[in-house]
């Protein structure tokens, strides 16, 4: 049985070539080819002596999620669906299907990635939700989405990078492959990017808040909120009855933020759902005494019965909060003509039929 080498930290490949005879320092090299360089072949490894690099081929593998097809939007974005797991590869992770999304913006790009294969929390606004949870990935191929969406991308790379853990799954139902993934975004000597371009967003498992709070090296945070009350969200996110708003929001409070930390709450704008002057105000003191932000974002049309918010609503909402100190964004979310927003993956074979009606 090979050995999988992507998804490895600095440890466990120290661990590893310690085991076959070889310095330390070769793990090192590795790592630096697998995540700096982003080297998925052993023979491009030329960091890494021949005579190992021979060793390696028989033993190990290196299995990237390898890309099904492209869906390139009329905004520069670009919806991939990944094949991940080898089917040759009988004792390893079984074939799935997952997606991500590389956005261009002015000076950064933002890279959408999965951390399951479907999902299992059912969220009623959400075509991921339909597809029910297939499996968790690995941690290499949670990295491995960022490692091909930018290899993929390389020629029209800006200097940012950010990662949001917003596709396909809920990050801490997977908490251990999820983490293990960050670590290695998130290292310096890896894939090197800021703990404040990482974003998790959590549809609100609060025992995994209270884990990821006492985490030494950790991502942002973002509250899938959605509602503004109990009744109204138990509704939309059945996890809201295992972990009701009073407990979600004190998991928050406790959480300790750094200096200039904050909490993201996002919230779904559902027209004649949730979009009303009222639900604003609930909003209001529902984040009041919680370091936070406010991420609204305007429905995206899907094959689900609910209807996008007026223009109207959107701005009284955003008034709302802004008038009692909660700094409040409009996110429109990209890609809507190729499913590729927020809510909309679920492994969809053709573009979207729905035109994209507002960009950001
Ligand atoms: S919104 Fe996130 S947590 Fe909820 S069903 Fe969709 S993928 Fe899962």
């Amino acid at each position: 049985m090979s050995v999988e080498l992507l998804g490895k930290s600095a440890e466990e490949l120290r661990e590893y070539v310690t085991t076959l005879g070889e310095k330390p320092f070769r793990a090192a090299q590795l790592y630096h080819a697998l995540y700096a360089e982003r080297r998925f072949e052993l023979a491009a490894m030329t960091n890494v002596p021949g005579a190992l690099r021979a060793r390696l081929a028989q033993e190990t593998r290196i299995t990237p999620p390898r890309i099904a097809r492209r869906f390139p939007s009329a905004d520069g974005s670009i919806r991939y669906l990944f094949s991940i797991g080898d089917p040759s590869n009988i004792d390893g992770p079984k074939p799935a299907q997952i997606e991500a999304v590389f956005m261009p913006r002015e000076g950064r790009q933002t890279i959408c990635i999965s951390t399951q294969a479907g999902c299992a929390v059912d969220c009623h606004f959400c075509l991921t939700a339909q597809l029910g949870l297939i499996r968790n990935l690995t941690a290499g191929e949670i990295v491995g989405q960022v490692l091909v969406a930018l290899k993929e991308n390389r020629a029209q790379l800006a200097p940012q990078t950010n990662v949001v853990l917003m596709g396909q799954g809920e990050p801490l139902l997977n908490y251990d492959a999820t983490m293990a993934a960050v670590r290695i975004l998130l290292d310096p000597k890896g894939v090197a990017l800021a703990p404040r371009h990482v974003t998790l967003s959590t549809s609100g498992i609060v025992p995994g808040i209270e884990r990821l709070g006492k985490e030494k090296i950790r991502p942002s945070l973002a509250i899938s909120l959605n509602a503004s009350s109990d009744e109204q969200r138990n509704a939309l996110m059945p996890i809201n009855r295992k972990y009701p708003l009073d407990v979600l929001l004190e998991a928050c409070r406790k959480y300790p933020l750094r200096p200039r930390e904050y909490f993201t709450f996002e919230y779904v704008l559902l027209g004649g759902v949730n979009d009303t002057p009222e639900d604003a105000r609930r909003v209001v003191r529902l984040v009041a005494h919680i370091r936070a932000k406010v991420n609204l974002i305007p429905w995206n049309p899907g094959n689900l019965p609910y209807r996008a918010p007026t223009a109207e609503s959107i701005e009284e909402f955003q008034r709302i909060l802004v008038d009692k100190g909660v700094p409040t964004f409009v996110r429109y979310s990209r890609g809507q003509d190729v499913f590729a927003a927020c809510g909309q993956l679920a492994l969809m074979e053709t573009p979207s039929p729905f035109v994209a009606l507002q960009q950001e």
